[in-house]
């Protein structure tokens, strides 16, 4: 039996992005659709698996606690919270991008964040302070840095939970299991998706389709193919599902390609973590991020990156690619027993993986490593360092002469067991490439027109992550362009309604 399916709007995608694009064309006065490819056990995307960090522009501790009205009037009288502008955010959006994100849209990103954020908490997602990784103790008082200050209750599984109830609570329709596959355009027009449903195929009518499945990043020939050959022995660190079918089926209506497809985010990741993301273990718990504190070594036992050349939010993203570099992939974090106890949350969880011994000889008899090399790489790093103050919480240049690579910050002798391996991959979060979208998240054409009922937002959509992106714009762009695209797209069928009525 065929049915016949009418919707004002279809969302493709259950993560961020769609979500609150779903949400915002409901406002609207839409009747909407959310198409998503996972079941109901796999859905929310990358979204669900991020630390729930979300980068907004703002003005002071004030403009922080309308976000997080829980905090309390102690709690705040022992917090110090630099001002973090609009001018300031955009200016590291542009810093990491090497001033290659397109202006408009990185305006729009930034000038749209605090707004959408309010947006967000009026759906009911609930906003804390992100003590754990963006803050440090100083005279008595939680100092904030990083721009990074608020992240989203129970991380990413809490932001998803949040955004499906308010998604019940309008009557968003749901389909799970269902792949958008292709899109219908008559005479400029979009007309329909077709969906891939339980080996069924279903057309659903409608005038407008906003697109928020995701990058590319799981797409292992794509990646090979646009990325790098090495990338497609990447760990996939979020959504199996994000495998470029959104981008394939806008290009397929003419839509421009737009940004660095050639450029991906990526860390260092558990050498050990699942191949893709595992919904049962959502939270971004596999990251090893304390390296600024260690020197990595390679199999060939020797060094690759200066890893102290900077705060870590401003190095990890660059360095997954160059872990991918080295020979099977792999690289080992190493520390002592000084530094141990200063080391991230994710490293004393069951799941970090790590050889440990009480003398460096013992350690690297247990690694797949050239093991000459690698005592004589840790010998002349220890020769290597210079006196100075140890300060973990800063940059404190203290660091090492006469090496290749230098270690520029952090700099402690290796020397006090037991000491610690933890071996690391690369993991892709997500690939840069995508489409090309106008500031109100319409999908232009090769012309640069937009395409008469279709829009985009999220991590598929190009041009405003190059080389790198500021930690915690993936979810504040995802929110910004997807309530735009909701917006947007209900207007535009508004529009299109009075013109039939006439
Ligand atoms: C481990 C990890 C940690 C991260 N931590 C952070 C962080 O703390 N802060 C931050 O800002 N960013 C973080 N990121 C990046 C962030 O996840 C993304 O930038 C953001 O979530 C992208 O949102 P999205 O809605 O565009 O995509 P997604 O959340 O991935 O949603 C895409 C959706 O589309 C669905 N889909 C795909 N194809 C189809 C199809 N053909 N039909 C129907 N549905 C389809 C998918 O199943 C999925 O539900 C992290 C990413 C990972 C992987």
């Amino acid at each position: 039996m065929s049915h016949t399916h009418n919707y004002d709007v279809v969302v493709v995608g259950a993560g961020n992005a769609a979500l609150c694009a779903a949400i915002a064309a409901k406002e609207g006065g839409a009747s909407v659709l959310v198409l998503e490819k996972g079941s109901i056990e796999k859905r929310g995307g990358n979204s669900y698996f991020t630390d729930g960090a979300i980068r907004v522009a703002y003005n002071n501790l004030d403009a922080i606690r309308k976000i997080i009205p829980k905090l309390t009037d102690d709690e705040a009288a022992n917090i110090v919270m630099p001002e973090y502008t609009e001018q300031d955010y955009y200016d590291d959006l542009m810093r990491v991008t090497s001033g290659k994100s397109d202006p408009q849209l990185g305006q729009q990103l930034v000038s749209k964040s605090y707004d959408t954020i309010a947006w967000m908490q009026n759906q009911g997602i609930n906003f804390e302070l992100n003590y754990d990784n963006q803050s440090f103790l100083q005279d008595g008082k939680r100092h904030f840095w990083g721009g990074l200050p608020i992240k989203t209750e129970n991380k990413g599984v809490g932001l998803i939970k949040k955004l499906f109830e308010r998604a019940q609570e309008l009557s968003i329709e749901i389909w799970y299991d269902s792949r958008a596959i292709k899109l219908n355009k008559e005479d400029e027009q979009i007309t329909g998706v077709v969906v891939q449903k339980e080996n069924e195929s279903i057309t659903v009518n409608t005038f407008g389709v906003i697109l928020a499945c995701g990058s590319f990043e799981a797409n292992k020939n794509w990646r090979s193919e646009h990325i790098g050959e090495e990338w497609e022995a990447a760990i996939v660190r979020g959504t199996e599902f994000n495998t470029g079918d959104g981008i394939t089926m806008a290009l397929e209506v003419g839509a421009q390609k737009y940004g660095e497809w050639e450029g991906c985010h990526s860390i260092g990741t558990d050498y050990n973590a699942p191949k893709v993301g595992d919904f049962a273990k959502p939270g971004d718990i596999f990251k090893k991020h304390s390296y600024p504190y260690s020197i990595m070594l390679n199999k060939d036992g020797k060094r690759f990156v200066d890893e102290g050349a900077d705060l870590r939010n401003y190095t990890y993203a660059k360095y997954g690619r160059e872990i991918l570099k080295q020979p099977g992939h792999v690289a080992y974090q190493l520390y002592d027993a000084q530094v141990r106890p200063m080391l991230r949350k994710e490293y004393d969880l069951e799941e970090a993986t790590f050889f440990q011994a009480d003398t460096l000889e013992e350690l690297v008899n247990l690694l797949p490593v050239d093991k000459k090399q690698f005592l004589d790489t840790v010998s002349e790093y220890n020769r290597a360092v210079e006196e100075g103050e140890y300060k973990p919480a800063e940059k404190d240049g203290k660091g090492t002469k006469g090496i290749t690579p230098l270690k520029s910050n952090w700099a402690l002798r290796i020397e006090q067991g037991p000491f610690y391996a933890f071996p690391v991959t690369c993991g892709i979060t997500f690939s840069f490439g995508g489409l090309h979208v106008d500031t109100t998240g319409h999908v232009l054409d090769a012309r640069e027109e937009p395409i008469n009922g279709l829009f985009a937002a999220g991590e598929m959509i190009g041009g405003i992550f190059y080389e790198n992106y500021p930690g915690g714009s993936g979810l504040m762009s995802g929110a910004v362009f997807g309530k735009l695209a909701g917006a947007s797209a209900a207007n535009y069928i508004n529009r299109e309604r009075t013109e039939l009525a006439k």
